[in-house]
């Protein structure tokens, strides 16, 4: 077992250390929110692809439907340019003329539909291609970003062992009595179990300490409390 003087300063870079792992773990419990929030940018991003894609497949459905009116009518045409032939009286002449006309408006207001169709399709097809180009990038830089939160992660991850060790190791040379103290004061006191008192005065909560109390801390032989906030106090800055 260390001796006190030895003990307090042991309990000082146990605090430093448990300081430092605490940040660390903090760091650590947001890498999950920044991943997936990451991947939900780079779903919504997937989404207005989709969303345009199903857009270009109506646009062709309806360019196939107008294609289909198209040869309908055709062969409406056809049967009525036959009838032409046929008719007998001047009225049904005229009715069938009336009919063709018809059909031929019918038509072109077809074509231009489809013609409408096929520029918003090129149109597009366009953006497609260039949302695609911008997502890719997009994606990489995202990707990237992820990467260096892991890799951070896994960092912190290996530090964390490491400060947990030096944890154990340098706690072992405390008394059971001196670190169960010091661990009902950092409960206590969220963290900060042990503060040091400079020009008499408690840096934990910046009240003085009796004069009498101040003189004996330069002794280290027992472990001191501050009257006002109860952390453990040392002497000046170690
Ligand atoms: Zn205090």
């Amino acid at each position: 077992m260390a001796n006190m003087k030895e003990q307090i300063e042991i309990l000082i870079h146990l605090q430093k250390i448990e300081t430092q792992a605490g940040k660390i773990n903090f760091a650590l419990a947001g890498v999950s929110k920044k991943i997936a929030a990451l991947d939900s940018e780079i779903n919504s991003y997937e989404n207005i692809a989709e969303e345009k894609k199903s857009f270009i497949d109506d646009l062709r459905k309806k360019y196939r439907a107008s294609e289909s009116d198209y040869q309908t009518n055709l062969a409406f045409l056809a049967k009525s340019q036959d009838k032409l032939t046929a008719v007998k009286t001047n009225k049904e002449y005229q009715s069938v003329l009336k009919e063709i006309d018809d059909i031929k408006i019918k038509s072109s207001a077809i074509e231009e539909e489809m013609l409408k169709n096929l520029d918003a399709i090129e149109t597009a097809e366009q953006e497609i291609t260039k949302l695609k180009k911008e997502f890719l990038l997009i994606k990489e830089k995202i990707n990237e970003e992820k990467e260096i939160i892991n890799k951070e992660a896994e960092q912190n991850r290996i530090d964390i062992t490491v400060l947990d060790e030096e944890k154990n190791n340098i706690s072992k040379k405390v008394s059971s009595e001196v670190m169960a103290k010091y661990n009902m004061l950092k409960e206590f006191t969220k963290g900060m179990a042990i503060a040091p008192t400079i020009d008499s005065i408690c840096q934990g909560c910046n009240m003085n300490i009796p004069p009498q109390m101040y003189n004996e801390l330069l002794r280290f032989d027992s472990i001191k409390h501050c009257p006002h906030c109860q952390r453990i106090i040392y002497w000046g800055k170690l």
